[in-house]
């Protein structure tokens, strides 16, 4: 069995529902240049947490996000002692990155990027990750390696057609309703986000778990709710 294929059956074992190889058109870490290639991993979300969001966020979901966030930098660390043992340089990446308060809003590379280019999904209106299996019900982790990986899927295109319903349901008017754009900018604003959550729900946690844009989202739950079919 190849090292591609080992770290995939591992990574399930760990509790992985999605698992996609790449190699990323430059090394997200300056002083890591040989690393520059990328095994994400997403885990699904319960529909049942998901379905306790209504105009609001709740305890439930943010605890639940935080425990899928465990889950991932779990797995992600120990796919990254698998590639070690096996010769070759890994780096896990936080399922929740942030650079601290001069960059509260980038970590060490988007999530997206890696599963976009494995073919995993595609980013949607709404600035999320969206899977063909699990739409936007997921979270994802990457694994930075020099190891040779080779995409398992090609890449597909965005699938969000003429829907906007993420953007209308967003309550701090934060999502553009636009396609992501191809120059890196977001097509949503993070910052809006993250203060609603502040100004409003201060004693559920930190911004950017409100989940609305998550819950509304025609294709959460996967290719059935597709809103284009
Ligand atoms: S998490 Fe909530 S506030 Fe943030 S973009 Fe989604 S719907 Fe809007
Ligand atoms: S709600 Fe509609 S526009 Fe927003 S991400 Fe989902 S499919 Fe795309």
């Amino acid at each position: 069995m190849s090292l591609q294929n080992t770290l995939k059956t591992y990574a399930k074992e760990l509790g992985a529902d999605l698992v996609g190889f790449c190699e990323l058109d430059h090394a997200p870490v300056l002083s890591l240049p040989k690393l520059r290639f990328a095994v994400s991993i997403a885990v699904k979300l319960s529909d049942a947490v998901i379905n306790t969001i209504d105009d609001a966020p709740s305890f439930v979901y943010f605890q639940h996000y935080r425990t899928a966030n465990a889950l991932l930098d779990n797995i992600a660390f120990r796919l990254a002692r698998k590639i070690e043992e096996n010769g070759y340089a890994a780096l896990p990446v936080a399922a929740s990155q942030s650079q601290g308060k001069n960059n509260p809003y980038r970590g060490v590379m988007p999530h997206k990027t890696a599963a976009v280019l494995s073919g995993l999904g595609f980013v949607g209106k709404s600035g999320l990750f969206l899977s063909e299996e699990y739409g936007s019900t997921v979270r994802l982790a990457t694994i930075l390696t020099d190891l040779p990986l080779t995409p398992e899927r090609p890449v597909i295109e965005n699938g969000c057609g003429d829907c906007t319903i993420c953007q209308k349901a967003c309550p701090a008017g934060a999502i553009f309703g636009e396609l992501p754009l191809t120059n890196g900018e977001r097509n949503f604003d993070p910052e809006k986000c993250s203060r609603y959550m502040k100004e409003h729900f201060q004693d559920i946690g930190r911004g950017s778990v409100c989940g609305i844009c998550i819950k509304v989202c025609p294709r959460s739950g996967g290719r059935k709710n597709n809103p284009n079919s």
